[in-house]
């Protein structure tokens, strides 16, 4: 059996320009070492999701054994392999011969790319230079986040990603909880992190989410929402999941039980926009904390009308990847987020409202931004488009920040892209849980740029939508959920 790349490759296929069928062999013949250091706090988590989500992805993966105990080793091996038995971790004293990319999980390293938790964040380091000096270990959220951003480095070596389409880190530190590069900030993960809540979708994100909160040691109750079983097609995008559960075809609210074992775990089988009703029938509870995982904006304004008093949204999108976050009676909620009319607009559209420029001319996508296209501009639009003249125009949604997350066709993304959306999710919930605010209730940043180039906005609630002008129902139905 061999994992299904398919999701990887098209994405792969964008940010190269390189031709399927030679990117496929490329990438199939590339090869990746991972060392780390077993005495740097969190090094055997960071090894085992930066090595099984590398494995949901083609090419030979080496671990370098050097320091590690033998029976660390043989613990990598084993979780690698249940990703993918066709495709084993290769054990080795020594590397060697040519690599697309040689990957350290430790502070010091030769000419490695290094992977470092610190508090729920992380250091990617480049270059050889780069001093990294942790000032208090890295916990599991960091852990798990250091991994994500490890394996984006190795994409876009192995991919060999364009280099307008990415940026290599010489030093990043990045914390999901606080979205800032300060990793001293946050406090502490509680001693005991007690969670009631719903996650609507156990999919790419939603896997990722399950990670993570079996990770952190969290127990309590989770009411699990997905409607389907785990399928051959899930490996390559999944951050749970292998051989066997291809074979078994669980459902993935199973999943989902199965690896939060401290939890007691609700599965409801079912779409998101049957989970009202059954709230309201009493089939299943109300949760006052709701995480959603979706692959639509739909499914989104589904899940909002559970009325929670925190819905956490966390989304992908080819390389995109973001958070959106709702509390009830303040700011937006996912309807304003994500409104049906405006689902349809197609990226052009989108383009053309953010940028002032012509439907027409955001249209013709590949061609260069030139002065001209300027002229007929407002002068704080030109002001912000003036530095990409010469740009493909359908470059210009990074700039402007404005991104795919907004448009109808979400997909998932590839596991590092989804698992940092988890990461973000969670990072979320825990800044919550530890009173500090976040800047804005949108965050979002292209997976191959990298988390400091970050666009975090607060958005209004829209006047317009119910969840303004019909506040009085909502609240009488969520006193009657909530008993
Ligand atoms: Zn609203």
């Amino acid at each position: 059996m061999t994992a299904d790349h398919s999701r990887g490759m098209l994405l792969a296929e964008g940010a190269t320009g390189r031709q399927r069928d030679k990117l496929e062999r490329a990438l199939e013949e590339s090869r990746v070492a991972v060392s780390l250091d077993p005495e740097m706090p969190e090094s055997m988590l960071t090894a085992r999701v930066l090595l099984t989500t590398l494995r949901r992805g083609p090419g030979q993966l080496l671990l370098e054994r050097s320091g590690l105990p033998a029976s660390a080793a043989d613990e990598l091996a084993a979780v690698v392999d249940a990703v993918d038995p066709a495709r084993p971790l290769t054990v080795v004293n020594n590397a060697g011969g040519t690599l697309a990319v040689r990957l350290h999980v430790g502070a010091d390293a030769g000419s490695a790319v290094r992977v470092v938790p610190e508090g729920y964040g992380a250091h990617i380091a480049g270059q050889r230079t780069a001093v990294i000096r942790p000032a208090r270990p890295g916990n599991p959220v960091g852990a798990v986040y250091a991994a994500a951003l490890g394996a984006a480095e190795a994409f876009k070596r192995t991919a060999r990603v364009l280099p307008r389409r990415r940026e290599l880190h010489r030093h990043l530190r990045f914390c999901p909880v606080t979205l800032s590069s300060d990793l001293a900030a946050a406090p502490d993960l509680p001693a005991e992190l007690l969670l009631d809540l719903a996650l609507v979708g156990v999919g790419a994100i939603g896997t990722g989410i399950v990670l993570l909160l079996d990770a952190v040691g969290a127990a309590g109750r989770v009411l699990a929402v997905d409607y389907q079983r785990f399928g051959p097609e899930n490996i390559g995008t999944y951050s749970l999941g292998g051989a066997a559960e291809v074979q078994a075809a669980p459902w993935k609210t199973d999943m989902a039980r199965a690896a939060l074992s401290r939890f007691d775990v609700i599965p409801f089988r079912e779409p998101a926009d049957r989970l009202p009703a059954a709230m309201d029938a009493r089939v299943v509870p109300w949760f006052p904390l709701v995480l959603t995982a979706l692959d639509t904006a739909a499914a989104r304004r589904d899940a909002q009308r559970l009325w929670p008093d925190r819905l956490i949204d966390a989304a992908t999108g080819d390389t995109m990847l973001g958070i959106h976050d709702h509390e009830h009676g303040n700011g937006p909620c996912m309807i304003c987020f994500f409104p049906p009319d405006r689902s349809g607009e197609s990226a052009a559209q989108r383009l053309a409202a953010a940028t002032g420029l012509p439907l027409e001319r955001t249209m013709r996508g590949t061609d260069p931004l030139t002065e001209t296209d300027l002229v007929n501009l407002r002068p704080e639009q030109r002001h912000i488009l003036r530095p990409h003249v010469g740009t493909p125009v359908c470059g210009l949604a990074q700039a402007v920040g404005l991104t795919r997350l907004g448009a109808t066709a979400y997909q998932p993304s590839i596991p590092f892209i989804s698992l940092q959306a988890a990461c973000l999710s969670v990072g979320r919930l825990i800044a919550a849980r530890l009173g500090i605010t976040q800047a804005g209730n949108l965050a979002q940043y292209d997976g191959l740029f990298g988390p400091q180039a970050a666009t975090i906005e607060c958005m209004p609630q829209d006047p317009a939508c119910l969840c303004a002008s019909r506040a009085w129902t909502i609240d009488r139905v969520r006193k009657i959920r909530k008993g």
